[in-house]
């Protein structure tokens, strides 16, 4: 296809490739990194024992305790004059994630974003606004040093600012702009109260970083004239943004398997899920200098995407971000997410996207039920037939069965606390 920056990989190939980015990984980090080497030894391992990529299996997992642990370099794995730069995380609880980057690891993280242009349908010829956070976040140095790198003109504007953004969005003839769902919506707003739409030369969207509803992404692509739009996923840990990005097929998320192994295990038991079923990220970098990743658990759950894509691409597939493991509930035996019920309550445009999951226990036996709403405006007749089709979607995509009631508009508490969201009657 020639692609100038995406890999076209056999399986063949790209297993050999992991197989020499694993056996690297594992060596330096246990000559280089006490921390690693710790692991390793109390668990009884050289790095002489990988020798097929079955070995991962056996590797030590690294967490987001290991970072703090480690605070302010954690996993630091290179003398320092090695080191060119650090990028920080917003962390909300606890010390923030700090992560050095070598020259090198600088390199490797824009060629990842590269991809992500060129697999967004970039040319050399088009301008990208960048509408993200600059300096210790990774967003920012990311989308730009990727654009640079491609070759594209990059509009570097930062967040906010939204009169600059709408100023530059129009003069400058931006054709792609990268920023967060929220971000869009508000710029395609403001072009609107401003009668600007016919300056907007925008073609397509590169979005990421939070959650957002179809509906949103209908509004701004409309508002703002996009052809298309495409997720894009990413963590300060590896990297920063571009660890892999939805093609314009649009059924899961490319990533660069090439860079970093994915692992899809339940976050119970650290065993791979069946393919296709939903677990948390481990991720394994494969050149990673300042600070590997061995088996690092990412808490985001995800699925992998099986078969081969449309867009004919060779890159493996995960699916977009389904919550965090920490979400998870055990009913009857069966992992369940809340993001699955918010993915299955998106079907139905009847709805709002609120939701609350009861459980409660009677004589031994766990009990699911979901409170849903009625959307904006919708009439209270079909409530009963709603429940059952929603019930009979929730049953074929949780694998448990609940007890679906309809309320009112507005009847829920409007919060993204699991707290709130789950209320767990078991005990
Ligand atoms: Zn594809």
């Amino acid at each position: 296809m020639g692609h100038r920056f995406l890999p076209d990989l056999s399986a063949d190939e790209l297993a050999e490739r992991q197989l020499a980015g694993l056996k690297w990984t594992v060596g330096h980090a246990f000559a280089n990194c006490p921390a690693y080497e710790r692991k390793f030894r109390e668990m009884g391992l050289r790095p002489g024992d990988v020798k097929s990529l079955d070995d991962l299996a056996r590797l030590p997992f690294t967490s987001v305790e290991d970072l703090r642990e480690g605070y302010p370099l954690p996993l630091l794995s290179v003398p320092e004059e090695d080191v060119v730069r650090i990028h920080g995380s917003s962390g909300t609880t606890g010390k923030r994630k700090i992560l050095a980057y070598t020259q090198k690891d600088i390199d490797t993280w824009k060629g990842m974003m590269a991809r992500c242009y060129e697999l967004a349908g970039c040319t050399r010829l088009d301008r990208v606004q960048i509408c993200v956070g600059y300096g210790l976040w990774t967003a920012g140095a990311g989308f730009q040093l990727g654009c640079e790198h491609f070759g594209a003109m990059t509009l570097p504007v930062g967040p906010g600012m939204l009169d600059i953004q709408v100023q530059i969005l129009a003069d400058l003839g931006a054709t792609t702009l990268c920023s967060t769902a929220s971000m869009a919506l508000l710029m395609a707003e403001e072009v609107e109260k401003r009668g600007l739409r016919g300056k907007v030369r925008l073609q397509r969207g590169i979005f990421g970083a939070e959650p957002h509803t179809p509906k949103m992404r209908e509004r701004f692509e409309e508002l703002l004239g996009l052809k298309d739009s495409f997720d894009i996923v990413g963590m300060t840990e590896l990297y920063g943004p571009g660890t892999g990005l939805e093609c314009a097929a649009h059924d899961g998320v490319h990533y660069w398997a090439d860079l970093y192994i994915l692992e899809i295990l339940d976050p119970e038991t650290l065993r791979p899920v069946a393919p296709g079923e939903i677990g948390e990220m481990v991720v394994t970098s494969l050149c990673k200098e300042a600070a590997p990743l061995i088996r690092y658990r990412t808490r985001d759950l995800t699925r992998l995407v099986e078969g081969d894509c449309a867009c004919g691409l060779r890159l493996p597939r995960h699916d977009k971000i389904l919550g965090r493991s920490d979400d998870m509930i055990i009913v009857r035996g069966v992992n369940v997410y809340p993001g699955q019920v918010a993915e299955v309550l998106g079907r139905f445009p009847e709805l709002s996207s609120e939701y609350q999951i009861v459980l409660t226990r009677v004589e031994g036996k766990d009990y699911m039920a979901v409170n849903v709403e009625r959307a904006e405006g919708r009439a209270s007749g079909g409530d009963e037939a709603l429940a059952k089709a929603v019930g009979q979607a929730m049953q074929k995509s949780l694998l448990v069965s609940a007890a679906v009631k309809v309320m009112d508009h507005g009847e829920l508490p409007r919060t993204f606390a699991k707290s709130r969201r789950v209320l767990d009657e078991r005990q």
